[in-house]
């Protein structure tokens, strides 16, 4: 199996390279945020209290993230791979998700890592918010918490894969067909 993590802050284009990483590969694309968003358009209570949180640019609880891909895990036995987008975004999910995989006889290929600063994740999004209708997009405040909730949080996942000698890191902006070369060129190597 094909097991890859994409990661990077919010705006890092995690979302865009994923479509396109799908498409060529034939993976289960599974992303937190859309499987979150999908509680909330379906007006589920779980989407109910994570509305509340994603609107304040705060995480959701980790034990309501690891349910929901548990259950995608087990509902796509017979899948060549998977994309984990924002997801995990804690070490307590990036253990949990090992343990899942290790139940299933199954890794993680590896991580891969977009990197981009500060300053141009915030146009980025703020750019997206314009057209997204996402609450989260739209407010400067909002934006700022969620690339602190990265820093603090979610940041050491990279150092918890790098322990495995599992994380590659590419340069995220650019092109994107030059960024996709770079994350095919390394998937190659798995
Ligand atoms: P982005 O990467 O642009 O921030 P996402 O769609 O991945 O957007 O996530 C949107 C929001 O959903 C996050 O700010 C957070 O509140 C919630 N969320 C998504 N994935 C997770 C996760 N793995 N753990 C906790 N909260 C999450």
């Amino acid at each position: 199996m094909l097991n890859l993590v994409l990661f990077g802050p919010p705006g890092a284009g995690k979302g865009t390279q994923s479509q396109k990483l799908i498409e060529k590969y034939g993976l289960i694309h599974l992303s937190t945020g859309d499987l979150l968003r999908g509680e909330i358009s379906q007006g589920t209570k779980l989407g109910l209290e994570a509305k509340k949180l994603m609107d304040e640019g705060a995480l959701v609880p980790d034990a309501v993230v690891i349910g929901m891909i548990s259950n995608k895990l087990d509902a796509n036995k017979e899948a060549k791979g998977f994309i984990f987008d924002g997801f995990p975004r804690t070490v307590a999910q990036a253990e949990a998700l090992d343990s899942l995989l290790e139940s299933k006889q199954s890794a993680i290929s590896g991580m891969i890592a977009l990197v981009v600063n500060d300053d141009e994740l915030e146009h980025r999004l703020l750019l997206r918010g314009k057209d997204s209708g996402r609450p989260d997009d739209a407010n400067p405040e909002v934006i700022r918490k969620r690339i602190k909730e990265y820093n603090d949080k979610t940041a050491p996942v990279a150092d918890f894969y790098q322990a495995q000698h599992k994380l590659k890191s590419i340069n995220g902006i650019g092109s994107i067909e030059d960024i996709f070369g770079a994350i095919t060129g390394i998937i190659q190597s798995y």
